[in-house]
């Protein structure tokens, strides 16, 4: 990996105060390596450690380097494709199972910030924004569906409703989530990381997995040490690369972007969002926003296809955010950055078993807070023999992108602009 440092983003000039861990420079043994310290590593490390396995992870960069460390801080329950698209691909017996789990990762956020004390300025509710009737009229089956599953700290908000909760003239009404909310998320990864060490754990930084040789007690080489599992999760994600090739054909690292301004003061910042309540709206290619700790407002939207990084990301986003708010036209840009998240074909995560004792899951595409936390658990219980949960998500099928490799990219872009283009006009 070439830059191992976190980007200069707003979560990474206000981390919390945090160890430099040592790169991994010798031979160790242990029950479960871990591949990556984003949550989906975090999260599986937390849960195996209350679980009585020895844990060692291995983070190629630092802790929450990736996406967990980058995004956009939003809880947004259920995953990228919900429950009804499930309902019709799998049928409904495991879509029950997969509807049952879809606002779980949420509540394993709060219950981790309580018991292990992160302070990572959590704030509950979120709104999804209808910029048209049409996006209004799946909202309203969207209550419904979730409601089916339990779920209900839901209101719909109407034109007049939605403009009490952001100062934006342009949504026709909307859906507030009280089990949504936002979290600083490199402060969350932090807290997990230290709560990993407090049971035990150990985690290197600086540790690329490079090699892991399968078998019946599989090995993973670093370029200083390695690490002999009984089990590995790998948990590398839009950053793995080509460390496991069967995973790296389903999916497709892609990058978005996110500016933070300077800070609002108190008026400024409650006259837009006044209770404080994250937002995205629900386009395709969707904007997604809210207030830090200190009163900025974070934005962020628009997705890059492959990955690459754009030359100027405030180009990019400002004028998306100056739409939304043109009350913002004077305010100062302090921080922009972008992140890599993992895109499947059916935007579904991809959970498997590769052998025995090989375990992953990736390509949460885009929506990853709640499910990564979701995912830590289920490969918990997967490992400790209760796979019911794990195989409903492990059944769920995956496709290799159209072109392959070569032409996923291009593809995908297509795909993207149609989907753009049908927000644009309102379809
Ligand atoms: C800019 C941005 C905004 C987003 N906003 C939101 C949002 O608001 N709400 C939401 O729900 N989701 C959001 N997402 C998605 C969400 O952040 C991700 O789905 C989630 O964080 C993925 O977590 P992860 O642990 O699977 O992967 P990551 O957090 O990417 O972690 C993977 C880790 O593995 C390490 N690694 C990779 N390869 C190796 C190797 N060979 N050896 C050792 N370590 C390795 C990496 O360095 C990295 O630290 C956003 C994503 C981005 C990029």
């Amino acid at each position: 990996m070439a830059n191992t440092s976190y980007p200069a983003s707003y979560y990474a000039a206000s981390a919390n105060p945090a160890p430099s861990r040592p790169a991994l420079q010798a031979e160790v043994e242990t029950d479960v390596c871990v591949i990556g310290a984003g949550y989906t590593g975090l999260s599986s490390a937390l849960f195996l450690l209350e679980n009585g396995f020895k844990v060692t992870v291995l983070e190629a960069a630092k802790v929450g380097f990736g996406a967990s460390g980058r995004n956009g801080g939003q809880i947004v329950n259920s995953y990228s494709r919900d429950i009804d698209v499930i309902e019709r691909s799998v049928g409904p017996q495991q879509a029950q199972l997969l509807g049952n789990m879809a606002f779980e990762g949420g509540r394993i956020i709060r219950e981790r910030v309580a018991k292990y004390q992160i302070q990572c300025d959590l704030k509950d509710g979120g709104v999804f924004a209808a910029l048209t009737a049409k996006q209004m009229g799946h909202l309203e089956a969207q209550k419904r569906l979730w409601e089916r599953f339990g779920h209900t700290q839901l209101e719909l908000l109407d034109q007049r409703r939605i403009r009490e909760v952001v100062a934006c003239d342009g949504y026709v009404g909307g859906m507030l989530d009280m089990s949504g909310g936002h979290i600083h998320p490199l402060n969350l990864a932090l807290g997990e990381a230290a709560a990993v060490e407090s049971l035990g754990g150990t985690i290197y930084e600086q540790s690329p997995a490079v090699r892991i040789e399968r078998g019946a007690s599989p090995v993973v080489y670093t370029p200083q040490g390695k690490v002999r599992a009984k089990f590995i999760i790998v948990a590398g994600n839009a950053y793995l690369g080509n460390l496991v090739p069967e995973l790296a054909a389903k999916s497709m690292p892609c990058g978005t972007q996110v500016i933070a301004t300077e800070p609002l003061g108190d008026e400024l910042a409650h006259s837009l969002l006044p209770q404080d309540y994250c937002v995205e709206d629900c386009n395709y290619l969707l904007d997604y926003y809210r207030l830090t700790g200190d009163k900025r407002l974070i934005f962020g939207g628009g997705v890059v296809y492959g990955a690459r990084d754009p030359a100027n990301i405030e180009a990019i986003i400002r004028p998306k955010m100056l739409k939304a708010f043109a009350q913002l036209k004077n305010v100062k840009i302090d921080y922009a950055w972008t992140g890599n998240f993992l895109l499947t074909l059916s935007r579904l995560p991809q959970v498997g078993r590769l052998g025995d004792n090989i375990y992953y899951s990736q390509g949460c595409s885009g929506h990853g807070v709640t499910y990564t936390h979701l995912a830590g658990k289920v490969l918990a219980e997967a490992l400790r023999g209760q796979a019911e949960r794990f195989d409903a998500f492990a059944d769920l099928p995956h496709y290799p992108f159209p072109g392959g490799q070569l032409l996923r990219t291009p593809f995908a872009a297509m795909g993207a602009w149609y989907y753009g283009l049908r927000d644009k006009l309102g379809f």
